[in-house]
């Protein structure tokens, strides 16, 4: 049974409006230690077992570990120390800056509250925060600013399906989620685009399933280069939705096509590592031509999957053709990132063209549906809550 976790039982005490609120744990790649916290908008409160403290507007305080405890003080006084301490929004247009000081990190705002303690010998700092809200930072952090709205609905169904497939990541560690390409990137507040949020909540609770009736693993990638991967080209696994599709929208951009030149000895080496008879080699035989996203480079009566050709020489893509100009394997490559699912680019031109959500990933996921969150199969009423108590 996977479905949004409630946190109901949130912050006793403290009148907060109910609403689907996620956690995650910020920097959790970082070993933090101290952090500098200030309100940014809205009203706060420091709740800690002992009573609450009202933040004013700007105030800076440092939130710190101090052994298993959490340490709360600003340049005036030491408010004192706790296992548990909340900084919990008053309003639905709370956001609060973080700045972790050791170890140095950019500053980021947040929406909504704030959880601490102390695990892994760190400070754990996590965000509880509407899910509509993590989502559009979500979908910030994965996309350009500059783009149309449906394709920032259709980026936020994917965000939110992960999501909604993954509440139980980490609820071992007493979160549903981390800010990190483990989980889904998530850098804070989307900032750079209204139109992020708008799409967000214009699509809350909507999800993608596959024909079963099952969540989706909504892949996405930069660009094609015109033609999708099959996700067992890619990966080990196969989806029926993720199977390979003409795309005519991703052309002209950047990254739809690149070009390298790989010394052809380190080309034979890299071969003779794979397999390939050193006798059956030639320049000539380096040679491969592919219209369409060829699976295999076929060389020597042996087939090495463009896949491993790509992770190994760190191409951008792994839809390339090769000849061989002066001594050099020229690579001309076409697209960016793995191939598979829903191709960024060229989303981006169908929103621009009209089109809508539904049909952009209709587009590049074959047989999926856009549905309500409650009507996934296996959707259970039962929320499995994740408590944040004092
Ligand atoms: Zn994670
Ligand atoms: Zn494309």
């Amino acid at each position: 049974m996977k479905r949004f976790f409630l946190i109901t039982t949130l912050f006793c005490c403290v009148s907060i409006a109910e609403a689907q609120k996620i956690s995650i744990s910020l920097h959790n790649e970082l070993n933090l230690q101290t952090l500098l916290i200030t309100p940014v908008s809205g009203r706060y409160l420091i709740v800690t077992e002992d009573g609450n403290f009202s933040l004013s507007p700007n105030q800076i305080i440092y939130v710190s570990r101090a052994g298993d405890s959490v340490m709360v003080r600003d340049m005036a006084s030491h408010y004192g120390t706790w296992k548990r301490v909340s900084i919990v929004g008053q309003t639905d247009k709370d956001v609060i800056r973080i700045n972790s000081i050791t170890p140095s990190a950019p500053a980021r705002i947040y929406d909504d509250n704030l959880g601490f303690y102390v695990d892994f010998n760190r400070l754990m700092a996590i965000n509880i925060v509407d899910v509509d809200k993590y989502i559009s930072g979500v979908v910030d952090a994965e996309s350009g600013p500059n783009a149309d709205i449906e394709f920032y609905k259709a980026q936020a169904l994917l965000a939110r399906t992960y999501a909604l497939g993954h509440m139980d990541k980490h609820t071992d560690e007493g979160f549903n989620l981390c800010d990190q390409v483990h989980c889904q990137v998530y850098k804070g507040k989307s900032v750079r685009n209204p139109d992020i949020l708008k799409a967000t909540q214009a699509t809350t609770d909507e999800v993608i399933v596959d024909a079963n009736g099952d969540l989706i693993t909504g892949a996405f990638h930069a660009n094609c280069g015109g033609q999708t991967a099959n996700s067992d080209d890619v990966w080990i696994t196969s989806y029926p939705y993720l199977v390979s599709v003409v795309d005519p929208y991703c052309k002209n951009k950047p990254s739809s096509s690149w070009e390298v030149r790989i010394p052809i000895e380190k080309w034979r080496e890299f071969l003779i590592e794979k397999g390939v008879a050193a006798e059956t080699m030639s320049p000539d035989s380096f040679v491969f031509a592919s219209k369409k996203r060829a699976t295999h480079y076929e060389v020597g009566g042996a087939k090495i999957p463009t896949s491993d050709i790509r992770t190994y020489f760190n191409l951008r893509s792994s839809f390339f053709s090769a000849d061989i100009v002066s001594n050099s394997v020229r690579i001309k490559g076409k697209g960016y990132g793995h191939g598979v699912g829903l191709c960024q680019d060229g989303a981006m031109q169908m929103a621009k063209k009209g089109i809508s959500y539904p049909e952009i990933i209709k587009h590049y996921f074959k047989g999926v549906s856009v549905t309500h969150h409650t009507k996934v199969n296996g959707y259970d009423d039962d929320a499995n809550i994740i408590d944040f108590d004092q």
